[in-house]
């Protein structure tokens, strides 16, 4: 059966794009749950500046909670050396950083053009090269705004895969596709996809972050999966939802997500019952959010969990 790993992004992706500030017990409490359910790589939080994002201050608290799972990977975003200095003193098991392929937003966001995210990128690496390898954490720039941008339109795809490429040329070992901005779409998934991996090798890319603001992201994934990713971010109940579109999701629904690929026959090791329990737990710790997905309203078939009739090649 083929394995897929859902990273949990919720308590960063969602959490910094809602008001709310979810206290370190809550944050702890969420990645509880859905260890229990069987999620076994959660992003839990960015290393940012707290002045620009209190939802995040508490990461290495966090981190330091959600250690006690020894078969749990914690993955955090940083922005910059700083953070990626504070991921590794926190012990985090994976770190990521968004290197934003369009460079308006790159220096909107981040306030650094590509040349300069790309010493920090090379800085980040060095830093965690020095870690001794039994104890170094993966290392992932994640290739944001890789499906357009709000602010530059179409994002050449030309452009990602020299950049993946530019990025791997610097002893990185994975980059990541990140439709930041959900206008993405199968066939430009496939493109970017098999793009990065006949120009850079396919273990380079394993790891899709997809979002559901024009309502593509399970299309999208589906493709991913059926192309030969194996990793694919997304969010209980979607949370954080999209602050350019009101209504629309932020990232992809786990609980559907895990619903559709357990009913083609992949693996993902979640128990949905007890995901969906969670999210209903989660919702009270956050009651101003939106919550979305389908499965959740509808519930689970009857036949749900009986063997496929089918098994995923
Ligand atoms: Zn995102």
């Amino acid at each position: 059966m083929t394995q897929i790993t859902i990273s949990e992004v919720g308590p960063r992706d969602g959490l910094q794009s809602v008001e709310t500030i979810l206290s370190t017990e809550g944050k702890l409490a969420w990645i509880e749950a859905e260890y229990g359910a069987g999620v076994r790589e959660i992003e839990v939080g960015s290393f940012v500046s707290p002045k620009l994002l209190p939802q995040m201050a508490d990461t290495a608290a966090v981190v330091k909670g959600a250690l006690r799972h020894k078969d749990l990977v914690i993955a955090v975003l940083v922005p910059n050396l700083r953070g990626c200095e504070a991921a590794l003193e926190a012990s985090a098991h994976k770190i990521s950083i968004p290197l934003s392929l369009s460079e308006t937003h790159s220096i909107k966001n981040v306030r650094r053009d590509h040349a300069q995210m790309l010493e920090e990128i090379a800085a980040c690496q060095a830093l965690v090269d020095q870690v001794p390898e039994a104890d170094r954490p993966d290392f992932e720039v994640g290739l944001s705004t890789a499906f357009g941008c709000t602010i530059e339109g179409a994002v050449e795809e030309s452009f990602v895969i020299d950049m993946a490429e530019r990025v791997l040329g610097l002893g990185v070992a994975q980059v990541g596709l990140s439709d930041t901005t959900g206008m993405g779409n199968p066939a430009q998934l496939e493109r970017l996809v098999t793009g990065i991996w006949q120009r850079c090798g396919e273990p380079h890319l394993t790891g899709v972050h997809l979002h559901n603001t024009r309502g593509q992201g399970l299309a999208n994934a589906l493709r991913a999966v059926e192309l030969g990713i194996t990793t694919l971010d997304s969010s209980l109940g979607g949370l954080g939802g999209c602050p350019f579109a009101p209504g629309a999701s932020g990232n992809i629904v786990t609980e559907d997500l895990v619903f559709m690929l357990e009913s083609m026959g992949y693996n993902t090791g979640i128990d949905l019952e007890a995901l969906l329990s969670v999210r209903q737990d989660v919702a009270k710790l956050l009651p101003e959010e939106e919550w979305f997905g389908f499965t959740a309203a509808a519930g689970l078939p009857k036949h749900f969990g009986d063997v496929p009739l089918q098994e995923a090649s």
